[in-house]
């Protein structure tokens, strides 16, 4: 039997063309290069497991303890762990893109999952603008206005400032735009449709591929924006604002100011430190916390205490 305790995880860094460098400035990762986009900090996708910085699993992957000791989270339908979190930098604009449902994911990419997601906006440059959603009204015209490249009349921009949230269902056009970072909640899926990249090219003169016919087959039409978020609510020491509860996850804000002692609202729970320090406590053990750092705790873990001034990220299945 494992000593409870929690997983802490550390993060896997991508190195995207439109990345910076403010993993490294705001959370302290150590980053492979000035043009990294992506900390996948919560992941067992193969494609980028996080490795174990602690306890009996340290040194394997979050992909290893959920094939080798998966009791540690309880009952799920599905052979893939469920979610991915990841924090990305947008130096420069992402491509417009969008993603399939469950069941296209699994009809035609022959993939588990399709790409729900969400975001909680860390950090916005003043004029950051997001691209959410599109103007058309039918399919017909979803189809002629991409084939004529009519982008400024289709896309729908956002502007966003730090602490904003945005629930991204699959089907929904949309693009994080420069000056913005987020902390980023999904399935664990790396299905990608690219609508639209402003044309741009490599140092080669190559545009990335894009994937209209799979875009126009996914897109909904027209688009649907959700408020998902109800009001924060405090009980000592804890405020909460539950950001989604969605069919994939649900998705919280906390900000804990002083001592509390918490009970796991479900299976088992992801945590994201975004801002301050403090620690977790369980029985006698204690784990110091500071921004940046990332862990789960196992199913069986019901009861804990935060200590300190810090706000997370959390959230479940
Ligand atoms: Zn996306």
């Amino acid at each position: 039997m494992y000593k409870q305790q929690p997983i802490f995880l550390e993060p896997v860094l991508q190195e995207r063309i439109w990345g910076g460098t403010k993993l490294a400035d705001v959370f302290g990762y150590e980053l492979p290069s000035d043009q990294t986009g992506e900390a996948w900090v919560i992941s067992a996708h193969q494609n980028g497991p996080s490795k174990i910085r602690n306890g009996e699993l340290a040194g394997k992957t979050l992909l290893d303890a959920w094939q080798e000791h998966r009791e540690l989270f309880g009952k799920h339908d599905n052979e893939d762990y469920p979610l991915l979190v990841k924090i990305l930098d947008a130096k420069t604009d992402l491509s417009v893109q969008v993603h399939p449902a469950d069941d296209y994911a699994q009809e035609v990419e022959n993939e588990p999952y399709g790409k729900t997601e969400c975001w909680y906006v860390v950090d916005a440059e003043p004029g950051a603008e997001i691209v959410f959603g599109h103007h058309a009204q039918t399919k017909e015209q979803l189809e002629r206005m991409i084939d004529q490249g009519e982008w400024n009349q289709l896309l729908q921009r956002i502007p966003v400032k730090k602490g904003d949230f945005v629930y991204v269902p699959s089907g929904a056009i949309h693009a994080i735009g420069a000056g913005i970072v987020i902390l980023e909640t999904q399935q664990s899926s790396d299905i990608t449709y690219r609508v639209y990249d402003y044309d741009r090219t490599d140092n080669q003169g190559k545009k990335r591929e894009l994937h209209l016919d799979s875009a126009k087959a996914v897109s909904t039409v027209p688009h649907e924006t959700t408020e998902t978020r109800e009001a924060p609510v405090t009980k000592g020491a804890k405020t909460e604002q539950k950001l989604v509860e969605s069919e994939y996850f649900t998705v919280y804000h906390w900000q804990i100011a002083g001592e509390i002692e918490l009970e796991t609202p479900a299976s088992f729970l992801q945590v994201s430190i975004i801002e301050g320090s403090g620690e977790v406590k369980l029985d006698d053990q204690s784990f110091q916390l500071n921004k940046g750092d990332n862990f789960i705790l196992p199913v069986h873990i019901k009861n804990f205490t935060l200590n300190g001034n810090l706000e997370a990220i959390v959230s479940h299945t």
